[in-house]
C-alpha cells in the first residue's frame, strides 16, 4: 500500500489552508437583500448563516441565489435568511463543519463525501472561525508546490 502524505495528519489549526479572518458571514434575521449585498461586496461563494451569538445554523451560497431566481422568488427580496433557507425546494447543500482539532485528510475526506464545497470551521460552542474550501485546498496541494514542503517541514 502507498504511504499516506505525512501531511495530511497535520491539524488544521496548524496549517494554514483556509481563511481564518474577516469572514463574510449573514445573520439568521437578516435579508435576502441584505445577503446579496454582502456577496457583492466580499465575492465569496457562500455565506455561514449565523444566529446573534455567531453560531453557525445553516450556509447561504450563491447556488441558492440562482435557485431563487428559478423558483421566481427573487421579487421577495425583504424574505428572512430563515425563510429563504426553508423555502429551499431541492439540492439543499447542508453547513458541513469542521473543527481546528481536525486533520486534513479528516477534513478531505468530509469535502469528498459530502460533495460540497467548502466547511465552517468552527469551535466547539459553534462559533463561526473560518472557511476551508475547495479553493484552498487545490492551491495548497495542487497550486503551490512550496506551501506542501512547508508543511512537512
Ligand atoms: P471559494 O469562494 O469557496 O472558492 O473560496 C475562495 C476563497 O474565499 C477561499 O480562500 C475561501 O477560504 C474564502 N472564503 C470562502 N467563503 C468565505 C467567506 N464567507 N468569508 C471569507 N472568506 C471566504
Amino acid at each position: 500500500m502507498v504511504p499516506k502524505p505525512r501531511y495530511l495528519q497535520k491539524r488544521i489549526e496548524e496549517v494554514d489552508i483556509g481563511t481564518f479572518k474577516s469572514i463574510a458571514t449573514v445573520q439568521e434575521t437578516a435579508t435576502v437583500y441584505d445577503a446579496l449585498a454582502i456577496f457583492v461586496e466580499r465575492r465569496v461563494s457562500a455565506l455561514p448563516v449565523v444566529n446573534e451569538e455567531g453560531k453557525v445554523k445553516a450556509l447561504y451560497s450563491r447556488f441558492d441565489v440562482i435557485n431563487l431566481a428559478a423558483q421566481k422568488n427573487y421579487n421577495n427580496l425583504n424574505m428572512t435568511m430563515m425563510e429563504a433557507l426553508s423555502s429551499r425546494a431541492c439540492c439543499v447543500e447542508g453547513v458541513l463543519k469542521c473543527y481546528p482539532h481536525e486533520t486534513l485528510e479528516t477534513v478531505i475526506d468530509r469535502i469528498a463525501k459530502a460533495q460540497v464545497h467548502r466547511l465552517v470551521l468552527v469551535d466547539e460552542a459553534d462559533v463561526v472561525r473560518g472557511i476551508v474550501s475547495l479553493s484552498d485546498l487545490l492551491q495548497a496541494l495542487v497550486l503551490t508546490p512550496a506551501g506542501i514542503d512547508a508543511l512537512f517541514s
